[in-house]
């Protein structure tokens, strides 16, 4: 395995990269948000119902509310009842149902008590003065239970549960408006390098279309963290430094690309080393160059500028550091073994992320992989048909068509 050369510090390897990232992050805080900001948050307390749920007996059809005796027998012959009430869904002054009568009622209305069985409306002949009905439910038939679905009290949802559309729609249903979540960050994103234009400006020769802040803003969305972008800021110290100084302290994170590899204009390594952020280099293949620290108080993580290093460092530090923070359980992509479809080399020394892409071979537990694209870290379109990492471990140089590798999936 070949090391950095003597003159050098040793790189560090990717766990210990990432545990430093992993503490560097803010605090985790609770916060208490209404429901609709509360998706893709994760439940920070147990919440338990604080109503039956259905909360009252109600009909599970359009009908008629009835004893089932007083129908017992209208399979063979035909039963006609006086219609007594009316009850449509929302009704509060429901009144008994006496014996040998109905009660028109429709779905989600509260069962009048007496009645015991709702004839659907398809078994009759929908009367309103009199109804003749045609079937004989057995007790019960078409009668949604109070608590039936969760009592009062009971725990509707556990800490700790991602809150998708499903669990807030319950957090609804039992009462709640809101919900106590871990509180997602406020990131704030800086796009660096002076041949950086945000599109659809025209492009000059030597130029190119800012990506970087497009990817890290939507990937650290879909976690959930709130976004401030400031993209295409130049390779000048003072403007990076006014920039950031300027925003810093309203945001939770900073996290910047480009400028901290070993080239001359390298505006963030210049402008953070003496202000105590760390630069090193992560044995690791894209997204060796990398940087942590705090400006003022707020966390910053600078990484490179390569559209690939960028997004592979983002998969493999920051996503399992913001994961932890905004209180998820599962922190890491799936991993799984996959057969490798083509022949891979890879430098030794350093662990190499290549972009593959995945498929679950019918009736095998591993699936098969194929990179896409080469080792180059500006192979955005190749990335873009990726669906997962191929992950080569350090002293990995040579992997044969067939040979089991490890994957991580990206969906
Ligand atoms: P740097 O780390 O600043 O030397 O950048 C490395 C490479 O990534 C260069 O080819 C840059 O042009 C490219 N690059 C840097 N930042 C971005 C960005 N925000 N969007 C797209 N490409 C970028
Ligand atoms: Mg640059």
């Amino acid at each position: 395995m070949t090391r950095a050369n003597s003159h050098s510090t040793a790189p560090r390897s990717v766990g210990e990269h990432r545990a430093v990232i992993a503490d560097l992050m803010p605090a985790r805080r609770v916060g208490i948000l209404p429901l609709r900001d509360c998706v893709g948050l994760v439940l920070a307390d147990d919440v338990s119902a604080d109503v039956d749920l259905p909360p009252f007996d109600n009909s599970a059809m359009d009908g008629y509310a009835v004893r089932a005796e007083d129908v017992a027998g209208a399979g063979e012959q035909p039963v006609v009842l006086p219609v007594t009430a009316d009850i449509p869904a929302g009704r509060t002054d429901v009144p008994a149902l006496q014996p040998g009568t109905a009660h028109r009622i429709m779905t989600g209305a509260p069962m009048p008590s007496g009645a015991d069985t709702v004839v659907k409306v398809e078994d009759t002949d929908a009367g309103t003065e009199n109804v003749t009905i045609h079937a004989a439910p057995p007790v019960g038939t078409s009668v949604r239970r109070a608590g039936e679905d969760i009592r009062k009290d009971a725990l509707a949802l556990t800490a700790g549960t991602r809150l998708g559309p499903a669990q807030l729609a319950l957090a609804a249903a039992i009462g709640r408006g809101e919900l106590p979540v871990w509180l997602p960050p406020k990131v704030l994103v800086v796009a660096t390098g002076s041949e950086l234009v945000v599109p659809p400006a025209p492009l000059q020769h030597g130029q190119i279309y800012e990506s970087n802040s497009v990817y890290l803003a939507t990937a650290l969305e879909s976690l959930g963290c709130q976004v401030d972008v400031l993209r295409a800021v130049a390779d000048d110290v003072d403007t990076f430094l006014q920039a950031l100084r300027s925003r810093a302290a309203d945001v939770d994170l900073v996290v910047t690309s480009g400028g901290v590899s070993a080239g001359a204009y390298e505006v963030v390594k210049d402008a953070l080393t003496a202000r105590g952020v760390e630069f090193t280099k992560v044995a690791m293949q894209p997204g060796g160059p990398q940087g942590c620290g705090r400006i003022d108080a707020t966390p910053i993580v600078t990484l490179p500028g390569n559209p690939v290093s960028v997004a592979v460092s983002f998969e493999v530090f920051l996503r399992p550091a913001l994961l932890g923070l905004l209180g998820h359980q599962q922190t890491e992509r799936q991993r799984v073994r996959a057969r490798l479809l083509e022949p891979l080399t890879a430098p030794a020394g350093k662990r190499q992320f290549r972009r593959g892409y995945h498929e679950w071979d019918e009736g095998s537990v591993t699936g098969t992989v194929g990179p896409r694209g080469g080792p180059g870290s500006h192979l955005l379109a190749a990335f873009s048909q990726a669906n997962c990492l191929i992950d080569i471990p350090e002293d990995t140089t040579e992997l044969a068509e067939g040979d089991l590798v490890d994957v991580l999936l990206l969906t």
